[in-house]
C-alpha cells in the first residue's frame, strides 16, 4: 500500500473524527481478509461488502462477531444465498428485489434487516427507488405486506462530483425525503437509519442528517 501510515491509524483518526453516535461501517470490497482483520483488531466490527461471493467467502475465514453490510446491487437470483449471512442490505433498489428478499427469508425462517436505496443523484447509472417511488410505495403501505423483512431506513450515493454543493443538495434531499417517510408511516417502528456518505463526502452527509456511513478508501486505501 502506498500510504505510509497503516490501517489501524487511519481508523484510530477516523473514529476520533466520526462523532458519536453516528454507525461506521468499513467498506472492505476488493480487499483482502488479511486487512480486514487488521482493521477488526483495531475494533471495528460492521463491515460493508458489494458483491455476494466475495462477502461469502470472507465470512468463515473472519470473526463471528463481525456486522456485515451488503451495499452493492443485488441481483435477484443472488438473494437465496445471501439470506442470514448479513445484519443489513443497505441496497435493496427496487419493489421486486424487496419482495424476493422477503420471501427467501420466509423460506429461511429468518428476519432480514433491509435499507431501501434511493436514488437522488445525477448519474443514470446509480440504482435505487426514485423519490416518487419511495413516497408510492410508503403511501401505498407496501411494508404492511412483508412478514420476514424489516425496512430499517434509507441508503443514498450523492452525484459523484468536486461540487460540494451539489453533493450537499443531494444529501439534503435525501434527508428530507427520510423525514417525509417517517411522517408519512410513523407507526414503521426502527425506520431510524439514514446511511449516506462515503470518503470523499461522510462530513457533509453527517452535518445533513447521516445516522451512518459507508468509509472504504479512507481506512483501507485505494482499491
Ligand atoms: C465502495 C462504496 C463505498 C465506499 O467508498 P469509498 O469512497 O472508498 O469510501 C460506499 N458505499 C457504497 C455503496 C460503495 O459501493
Amino acid at each position: 500500500m502506498p500510504e505510509s501510515i497503516g490501517i489501524s491509524e487511519r481508523l484510530q483518526r477516523l473514529f476520533s473524527l466520526v462523532p458519536e453516535g453516528i454507525e461506521l461501517v468499513a467498506v472492505s470490497k476488493f480487499h483482502p481478509v488479511e486487512q480486514i482483520r487488521e482493521a477488526y483488531d483495531a475494533g471495528q466490527r460492521i463491515f460493508g461488502e458489494s458483491r455476494v461471493q466475495e462477502l461469502l467467502e470472507k465470512i468463515p475465514l473472519l470473526p463471528a462477531d463481525i456486522s456485515w453490510h451488503f451495499i452493492g446491487h443485488l441481483q435477484t437470483n443472488k438473494v437465496r444465498p445471501l439470506i442470514g449471512k448479513c445484519a443489513l442490505i443497505e441496497s435493496v433498489d427496487s419493489g421486486r428485489l424487496l419482495k424476493i428478499i422477503d420471501e427467501e427469508s420466509a423460506r429461511k425462517g429468518c428476519i432480514t434487516r433491509v435499507l431501501l436505496q434511493v436514488h437522488v443523484a445525477a448519474e443514470e447509472t446509480k440504482f435505487g427507488f426514485s423519490p416518487d417511488e419511495l413516497r408510492d410505495f410508503f403511501r401505498s403501505r407496501g411494508f404492511e405486506s412483508l412478514t420476514n423483512t424489516h425496512i430499517s431506513g434509507l441508503m443514498a450515493m450523492a452525484t459523484n462530483t468536486d461540487d460540494v454543493d451539489m453533493v450537499r443538495g443531494d444529501f439534503a434531499a435525501v434527508a428530507s425525503l427520510f423525514r417525509e417517510m417517517r411522517e408519512i408511516a410513523p407507526d414503521l417502528r426502527g425506520f431510524e437509519t439514514l446511511s449516506m456518505g462515503m470518503t470523499g463526502d461522510w462530513p457533509i452527509a453527517v452535518e445533513e442528517g447521516a445516522t451512518m456511513i459507508r468509509v472504504g478508501s479512507a481506512i483501507f486505501g485505494p482499491r
